[in-house]
């Protein structure tokens, strides 16, 4: 009996032990994996996979995985061909995302009404005075149509209180009763009018919301140079807002939420990619590595390859 107790001690301390490892193992993996990383830098490939590929972007897995390869084959060709990140069907080191939010749907909102959406600041600049513009167009459409409902309003009353007097003289004369019947008719009328602009108007500032969006999102891109922190996310990437790289305790992820071609999806991950072999933001605007995404090809910058040579200790 006092056998059995001393193996059932064990059994419920293994379990125990097995469940408080289970639950960090994937904290202490990822922390494991980065020591190794850091005592011997691109000496073993970082594996990635993929995650979520939100379908409401219109690419497939494939197109995707394409993507994210040819942002890998960006810094390895620098070293040679050296095999500094590799792709795995399931439990990559770093699982990477295409995540749809408010930010792509505004901008295919923008771009299905023929706006054009230039990232940099030119085109911020000639988007925000369509946004001025419109929104002006906006408020001042919306104060005319106040001051036509206050209109519409009074003479309402107006109506209503003639017909209330005729009313109590037993019924109005053939010409008068002539007279309310087109003036109850044009108040009809301009009712509709009313809802009528006000259609349009609900229509437009869904696009004036939009344009606000991602003027927002092209301000966070182009103004911004903080490192963003909260309890439980470490991002390294935030100035290139349409990705960014995650270091937390459930491990390390690559989020993409927007972009507004092949070549712009390409470049966010090759610049997410560098976060994750341990690169930060270098100084020439060039660069894939520039805090600010402003170019549209992956050719790396000189700045770039040093770093990543410094990372690899390949100097
Ligand atoms: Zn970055």
């Amino acid at each position: 009996m006092k056998f059995l107790g001393h193996i059932f001690r064990i059994i419920i301390a293994t379990a125990i032990i097995g469940t408080v490892l289970y639950h960090f193992n994937t904290q202490f993996q990822t922390a494991i994996d980065q020591k190794y990383e850091w005592l011997f830098p691109c000496k073993t490939p970082i594996t990635y996979s993929l995650g979520t590929v939100d379908p409401k972007f219109g690419i497939s897995k494939d197109d995707f995985l394409t993507a994210v390869k040819a942002g890998e084959k960006t810094w390895e060709d620098a070293l040679n061909g050296k095999n500094l990140l590799e792709y795995i069907p399931e439990n990559g080191k770093v699982t990477v995302n295409l995540i749809y939010d408010e930010r792509q749907t505004a901008t295919d909102k923008l771009k299905k009404l023929g706006y054009v959406i230039n990232n940099d600041k030119a085109g911020f600049s000639d988007l925000k005075a369509k946004y001025d513009a419109l929104s002006k167009t906006f408020n001042q459409t919306k104060a005319q149509i106040a001051n036509d409902i206050t209109d519409l309003k009074r003479d309402q009353a107006a109506y209503e209180k003639e017909v209330a007097h005729w009313n109590s003289l037993g019924g109005a004369p053939k010409d008068e009763f002539a007279k309310l019947q087109k003036e109850k008719n044009d108040l009809n009328s301009r009712a509709d009018n009313i809802n009528q602009r006000q259609n349009t108007l609900n229509q437009s500032v869904d696009t004036v919301n939009s344009l606000g969006t991602v003027l927002n999102e092209q301000i966070d891109t182009l103004n911004l140079d903080v490192q963003k922190y909260n309890n439980n996310q470490q991002t390294l990437g935030d100035e290139f807002d349409q990705g960014e790289y995650i270091l937390d305790q459930s491990g390390r992820s690559i989020n993409i939420y927007q972009y507004d071609n092949k070549a712009k999806l390409e470049r966010v991950l090759a610049h997410e990619l560098g976060h994750a072999i341990g690169l930060g933001h270098n100084d020439n605007p060039k660069s894939v590595m520039y805090k600010l995404d402003q170019g549209t090809t992956l050719t790396l910058s000189a700045e770039d390859i040093a770093a990543l040579k410094a990372v690899c200790h390949t100097l």
